[in-house]
């Protein structure tokens, strides 16, 4: 299934996409897709209604960000063999964890707002993975049973916020309108390996970063593990679990995001984002 929230930034409305790529109406059904109906009992039920039966949404509304309510934002730092080598960093002998606020998440087509002064805004095409049961020390064997399904992220990224700021990742993370979710949530079912996914990110039509999440050095299975051996993982949190190369700071020179650019991201059968970017008034 391809579960959407469509509508009014704040007040959105659940929806589902059909095979014919159309979006009907889910709010008779659910109120929002979330928390418990992110479970398998909860997409089961889901998964048991005919799309075409449900009321067929008029024009092009807008996307929110695919899950709502989400409860932990986390973000993998360094997850791709060949980023690592780009950034001059060495490969981690750990996930590397950092958390994007709340705050940030936006819908997948929503403008990217650049905070004031911002010089260093950078892009990171991610695979989102969004956790659908509770988990508490899950073993890499059983870990991908505890996903509701996955999604495209952008982890845009203030590198100087992010450690000429010094403290935490978590400063360049988490500027509002920094982190677009979506445009589905693609349930498990339907993403057979996640680690075979082609992704791409453009800025102004010029291809910048080509990937593919075979190359993550902690898989989705290590991740999910790793991170319920420390806490516990709720339905609705969500895991954005790194970017390949091709960031702007890995260049060079480096290249950073101005007012005007375009954005346009895509990962394999989980759709497309794209962004046009601002500088805050
Ligand atoms: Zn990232």
């Amino acid at each position: 299934m391809k579960l959407v929230r469509y509508g009014e930034a704040g007040s959105e409305k659940p929806g589902m996409i059909d095979a014919d790529g159309r979006l009907h109406d889910l709010s008779a059904h659910v109120a929002d897709i979330s928390g418990d109906v992110l479970t398998d009992a909860g997409l089961a039920k889901l998964r048991a209604i005919d799309p075409f039966s449900l009321p067929l949404v008029d024009g092009e509304p807008r996307f929110g960000p695919c899950v709502g309510a989400i409860g932990k934002f986390m973000c993998i730092g360094l997850n791709y063999s060949d980023h690592a080598a780009e950034t001059g960093a060495a490969i981690p002998e750990h996930p590397i964890l950092f958390m994007k606020a709340n705050s940030a998440i936006v819908g997948p087509n929503d403008t990217v707002v650049l905070p004031r002064g911002s010089t260093h805004s950078d892009w990171e095409v991610e695979l989102g993975v969004v956790i659908g049961e509770t988990a508490k020390y899950v073993s890499e064997e059983d870990a991908l049973n505890y996903v509701a399904g996955y999604c495209v992220i952008n982890d845009v990224s203030e590198r100087h916020f992010q450690t000429g700021l010094t403290g935490q990742w978590t400063k360049g993370k988490s500027c509002d309108t920094f982190g677009p979710t979506g445009p589905w949530l693609v349930t498990r079912d339907e993403v057979p390996d996640p680690q075979a996914l082609a992704m791409s990110l453009d800025v102004n039509g010029r291809r910048m970063q080509t990937g593919s999440t075979s190359t993550m050095i902690f898989s989705v299975a290590q991740i999910i593990s790793h991170l319920s051996q420390m806490f516990t993982l709720h339905p609705g949190d969500v895991i954005s679990t790194g970017t390949p190369p091709g960031v702007g700071m890995g260049m060079k020179p480096p290249v950073y995001l101005k007012p005007g650019d375009v954005m346009e991201l895509a990962i394999d059968g989980l759709g497309r984002q794209r962004q046009a970017v601002e500088m805050d008034a």
